[in-house]
């Protein structure tokens, strides 16, 4: 089998309603998707991450002037091979950022091509499947003004219980006064269920631990606190880690097992979150897991892409080891953006479903979804 052609197609779409997290306000969706074709009719589908405020046109710049012709032609049943192929040939320019989101959607579209080609779900591919399904987290708690949102949190957890999710990420950064004002009034609905904090590196060292000690004084035992300091200051992150009981996660925004590995030597994360949309794929992933796991650290994915990433997160998660087993051990949770997305729920025949809180993991070859073209051309920029 050769790849034929390699496509970026980027998604754009306003949201009715802009929301902030605590970089900045969204006002847009958007996805870069890949489509892999090859010389026996199979096509592969994969995504590259859009972080909150990136633009989808730097993957595709990426994958149309640096990755593409590095691909067309190959075998693309060797994924693996191929990754090393297009790092080898980004290393001086790339690294980190769009480039290895751009490597990562090519990545997940060639395991997709795998999976349908060997008649197996790609978690089976990696070496089987350690769960079937996967209980979900809500995230969401964007604000809407900014400030003093306290009790329209709260509700907004009580909307998520009622639905089914026994666990939510709460999204802080707003300063340490309305962070505690907001999580005095969720702790009145919510103080039974599995909570997480995440303040996407919005504070400094002493900030961080400030809000992290209310926290634990209110009572609060977080699931985990997610990236309390700016991803370069690794021994900031060791210090909060050192300060507080809270387990710390990290990783949306590090990439490929070569910034991981400075992650865990310098024992800066009890839960690392590689995003396979923009970490490396599962060829990058599958060694970030590894690395992890040497170093006692759980890997739980970030995911916010749309409903090809998600997908595909759901096959990586399938595929991931507990790093510290025991008969009770917290197993891996999926992260379930209830943000607004005008594409993603249309956008394949299998969108994202939680039950009673719980997601099943697609059992069909490959990634397990059809990808709707009149989405992709409705939403096309
Ligand atoms: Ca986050």
């Amino acid at each position: 089998m050769k790849i034929t052609n390699v496509r970026a197609h980027v998604l754009r779409s306003q949201l009715p309603q802009p929301f902030a997290f605590s970089q900045g306000w969204v006002s847009s969706r958007g996805a870069t998707l890949v489509e892999v074709e090859t010389d026996e009719g199979i096509t592969g589908w994969g995504e590259a991450l859009c972080q909150g405020l990136q633009p989808p046109e730097i993957a595709r710049s990426a994958i149309e002037h640096a990755l593409k012709h590095l691909v067309i032609g190959q075998d693309p049943l060797q994924p693996e091979v191929l990754w090393h192929r297009m790092y080898h040939h980004t290393r001086d320019y790339g690294q980190k950022g769009a480039v290895i989101g751009a490597i990562s959607g090519i990545d997940i579209a060639l395991w997709d091509i795998t999976g349908k080609a060997r008649r197996e779900p790609i978690a089976k591919l990696l070496g089987g499947m350690f769960r079937t399904r996967v209980q979900a987290y809500a995230t969401g708690f964007y604000r809407v003004k900014g400030e003093g949102e306290a009790r329209r949190l709260a509700q907004e957890a009580e909307g998520h219980m009622a639905k089914g999710f026994r666990a939510l990420k709460i999204k802080l950064g707003f300063g340490v006064a309305d962070d505690v004002a907001v999580m005095k009034e969720i702790w009145g609905v919510a103080k039974n269920q599995e909570v997480m904090i995440d303040t996407n590196h919005a504070y400094g060292v002493a900030e961080a631990i400030r809000l992290g000690r209310a926290l634990e004084d209110m009572g609060w035992r977080l699931r985990w606190y997610e990236e309390p300091v700016v991803q370069e200051d690794l021994d900031g992150y060791s210090e909060v880690r050192r300060a507080l009981a809270t387990p710390i996660a990290g990783g949306e925004n590090e990439y490929t097992l070569f910034g991981f590995k400075e992650v865990f030597s310098r024992r800066a994360l009890d839960v690392a979150q590689p995003d396979i949309c923009i970490a490396g794929g599962f060829t990058g992933c599958r060694h970030i897991v590894a690395l992890a796991h040497a170093h006692g650290v759980q890997v739980n994915p970030h995911v916010w892409a749309s409903a090809v990433g998600q997908a595909a997160s759901l096959q990586l998660i399938a595929a991931i080891p507990i790093a510290n087993h025991a008969l009770f051990a917290n197993d891996i949770l999926l992260e379930f953006d209830t943000s607004s997305h005008p594409f993603r729920e249309h956008l394949t025949d299998a969108p994202l479903r939680q039950r009673e809180g719980w997601v099943d993991i697609p059992q069909k070859p490959g990634l397990g979804i059809e990808v709707d073209r009149k989405i992709i051309e409705k939403y096309t920029t």
